[in-house]
């Protein structure tokens, strides 16, 4: 059963939001769009690996998606851990397509795709990195230690994976998401002693999803300062700044679409972007509109914490 569902990275609504309201023209739209790509194939593909997940037996594992651990401080990621009475299973999914030739003499793996040839480095290295660290911490939270076993998923069905070396571990350790059940069941072969009671897996299950700390992601990656984000209402239909408020609506002045609630997007960019609370002066300044009235209707009639009092109320995301 899933008892830690993944939720959508941060750095994809930052990003998306980066290009929504940066200048067409702005120097770092591209490698905002590149990195929202990469991160947008590997969320794509760790779902893609769900389903192959969900044909195990529900009570055999708990299985918890995308773990990110602090330890000191640093965090480590695992995508995907599986935990039984009797083994501990860590997952690192890739979603690359193309041919990805194994080379464990130097740690490396290479992969060709649409004549270009990259190379990373190994990723049951990354995976053996994590395990390393998870033991630790599970050594640190006195959990009976019992076995960690690890595989690298490829998800993406035009992964065509090669292993020239003939390499034992790379044959025992890497996957295709279409194998992944199989394997799993030759861990459940080859370890049946009972480590864990059920009392113990609820409790370190608790232990996992509190130490959880989700990944933050920020403009100040890219360098880019508030004042170089577009303020205003942006058009659901013609992706111009261009909407007014007439007669309880937005309007757009370019195409005439209305809208009622084109303001909230405009609002929850502004909490991605530029800060986690706003103020009625802050909003009215960043929809550029001027009614105090309007900005108060429009911030209680959407789902949101608020502290203060009525005149210097500071509004934040739920
Ligand atoms: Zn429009």
């Amino acid at each position: 059963m899933i008892v830690k569902r993944r939720t959508i990275p941060l750095r994809i609504l930052v990003n998306e939001a980066l290009l929504r309201r940066l200048p067409p023209n702005h120097p770092k739209r591209q490698e905002i769009l590149k990195d929202l790509l990469i991160i947008r194939a590997g969320f794509k593909g760790e779902q893609d690996i769900d389903y192959y997940l969900s044909l195990l037996d529900d009570n055999d594992f708990h299985i918890f998606q995308d773990l990110r651990i602090p330890q000191g401080s640093k965090h480590f990621q695992i995508d995907l851990l599986l935990l039984s009475t009797k083994f501990i299973l860590l997952i690192e999914n890739k979603n690359m397509p193309g041919i990805i030739e194994f080379d464990p003499d130097f740690k490396q793996v290479f992969r060709r795709y649409n004549d270009t040839t990259e190379v990373y480095d190994c990723p049951i290295d990354q995976v053996k990195r994590q395990v390393y660290q998870f033991r630790n911490w599970l050594k640190k939270h006195n959990i009976n230690p019992l076995p960690l076993e690890f595989l690298v998923t490829y998800s993406n069905h035009g992964s065509i994976l090669q292993n020239p070396s003939k390499n034992q571990e790379v044959f025992d350790r890497v996957s295709k998401g279409g194998n992944l059940i199989f394997k799993i069941g030759e861990f459940q072969n080859s370890h049946q002693k009972e480590i864990l009671t059920l009392k113990d897996i609820k409790k370190l299950t608790k232990l996992l999803i509190k130490s959880h700390e989700p990944e933050t992601a920020s403009i100040r990656k890219y360098n880019i300062s508030p004042s170089e984000i577009i303020p205003g209402i942006l058009c659901p239909a013609c992706d111009r700044f261009s909407m007014e408020r007439i007669s309880r609506k937005w309007y757009c002045l370019h195409c005439g679409t209305s809208s009622t609630s084109a303001h909230e997007q405009a609002i929850l960019d502004y909490f991605l972007l530029i800060g986690r609370t706003i103020t009625n002066m802050q909003l009215r300044k960043f929809l550029l509109m001027p009614s105090r009235t309007i900005a108060t209707y429009l911030l209680g009639n959407m789902d949101l914490k608020h502290t203060g009092s009525t005149k210097n109320r500071v509004y934040s995301k739920t």
